[in-house]
């Protein structure tokens, strides 16, 4: 499930309405703790995402990843934003290292978008985030042994 929006009003409209709405689909009896996400694809499509969390603890989904893992599905790999929505009441949510690393996959040039309920946000990138991160160039750097036939 996707909403097509004008490129011009959509980083306010991103973290006011699309994340915090996101928000009201959270699955969070054990945490009580509601996340939304709303991701803007190269081509202005966005993607919604709450976190699912699960009776085995361990397997609980965070918001960004779920709307992550929602583009990817649908054949998103280039996003321009993401916009993170809490009920914290005085600070910008920021995303755990778990997610940083999720979406630093798909570049680390792109936004991020930490917003409280009053709709005000802080734009960060994912380089700010996760610094001197690792990603998929670095599996294709030259390294000094290397397994054969992977075994
Ligand atoms: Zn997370």
């Amino acid at each position: 499930i996707y909403i097509y929006i004008c490129a011009c009003v959509i980083m306010p409209c991103l973290c006011s309405c699309m994340s915090q709405g996101a928000k009201e689909f959270a699955y969070c009896p054990y945490s009580k703790f509601r996340v939304g996400a709303a991701l803007l694809a190269h081509d202005g499509t966005v993607f919604t995402g709450c976190n699912v969390e699960n009776a085995s603890y361990n397997l609980g989904l965070c918001a960004e990843r779920t709307a992550i893992a929602k583009a990817v599905s649908g054949g998103y790999r280039s996003f321009k934003a993401i916009a993170i929505a809490s009920d914290l009441e005085d600070q910008f949510i920021s995303p755990c290292g778990g997610c940083r690393q999720f979406m630093r996959e798909f570049g680390d040039h792109w936004s991020v978008f930490l917003s409280k309920p009053d709709g005000s946000y802080k734009e960060m990138t994912i380089e700010d985030l996760l610094p001197v991160s690792f990603g998929p160039e670095d599996l294709k750097k030259k390294r000094l042994f290397t397994t054969e036939n992977g075994s």
